[in-house]
C-alpha cells in the first residue's frame, strides 16, 4: 500500500513517515498544495493524508480538484484549526475523513487502515488464499497454520500480491504501489524480493502459491 502525504509542517511529517514505515507502507511526502495535486495525478495512490492548511494551494482546493478530475483516492485530511466549517467544507468537497492535530499516532494509524479497507471494499482485516493467511492488524503471515517472519518490504509485498489475488500484478503495479520514490526502477530488487518471499512461502510446500507470468510479472493464485 503506498500513501502520499501532503503535509508542511516537518514534525508531523517526521512522526507520520516514520510510523507508516515501519508498518510497511510505502510512503512519499510533498509539502505544498500544488506538488500534492501534481503527485495525486501521476500516481496511482492507495490513500492521500492531506493538509488543510498549506502554502500557496491549500488542501480544500486540491482535494476539490482531484475530485473534479475523477481521482477517487481516498483522502484524509489533517487539520490544526477545529473549526467545524472546515470540516463540513472538506467532507462536502470529497475528502472521506478528518483528523485534528494534535492526534495520537494510534487514533491516525486506525484511520489510516479503515479508509485503506474502504477503499478495497474490505470488512475484514483478514487475508486467505489456500493455506496462506494474513492478518494486517496484527500483521502475522502464517501458511498451513505456521507462523512466518517476513521483514517489512516481504510484507509489503505479500499484502499486495494477496490483495491482488487470481490477477496478474505487474512490476509496474509493485512499484507503484509497494515501493516509494527511492524506488530504482531499473533495478532487480522486485525479482529479489519476490524469490526472498518465495523461499518464505512456497520452498517447503509442494503446492505454489507465486507463480511468474513470462515478462509481466506475478500472479497469487491458490
Ligand atoms: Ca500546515
Amino acid at each position: 500500500m503506498r500513501i502520499l502525504v501532503v503535509e508542511d509542517e516537518k514534525k508531523i511529517v517526521n512522526l507520520i513517515k516514520r510510523g507508516l514505515r515501519e508498518q510497511g507502507y510505502a510512503v512519499d511526502v510533498v509539502h505544498t498544495g500544488q506538488d500534492g495535486l501534481f503527485q495525486a495525478q501521476e500516481i496511482p495512490y492507495d490513500l492521500l493524508v492531506l493538509d488543510i492548511m498549506l502554502p500557496g494551494k491549500d488542501g480544500l482546493m486540491v482535494c476539490r480538484e482531484l475530485r473534479k478530475k475523477n481521482i477517487n483516492t481516498p483522502i484524509l485530511f489533517l487539520t490544526a484549526r477545529d473549526e467545524v466549517d472546515d470540516k463540513i467544507q472538506g467532507l462536502n468537497f470529497g475528502a472521506d475523513d478528518y483528523l485534528t492535530k494534535p492526534f495520537a499516532f494510534g487514533e491516525f494509524l486506525a484511520r489510516v487502515r479503515a479508509l485503506l479497507r474502504r477503499g478495497k471494499e474490505k470488512k475484514t482485516n483478514q487475508l486467505k488464499v489456500a493455506d496462506l493467511e494474513l492478518d494486517q492488524l496484527t500483521r502475522k503471515v502464517t501458511r498451513a497454520g505456521k507462523e512466518i517472519e517476513l521483514t517489512a518490504t516481504e510484507y509489503a509485498l505479500l499484502e499486495y500480491l494477496m490483495l491482488n489475488a487470481n490477477q496478474v500484478v505487474t512490476r509496474t503495479m509493485i512499484s507503484e504501489h509497494v515501493w516509494n520514490d527511492d524506488f530504482d526502477s531499473f533495478s532487480n530488487v522486485i525479482n529479489v524480493y519476490v524469490n526472498y518471499l518465495r523461499k518464505k512461502i512456497d520452498e517447503n510446500f509442494e503446492h505454489k502459491l507465486i507463480h511468474s507470468v513470462r515478462g509481466t510479472g506475478y500472479r497469487l493464485k491458490g
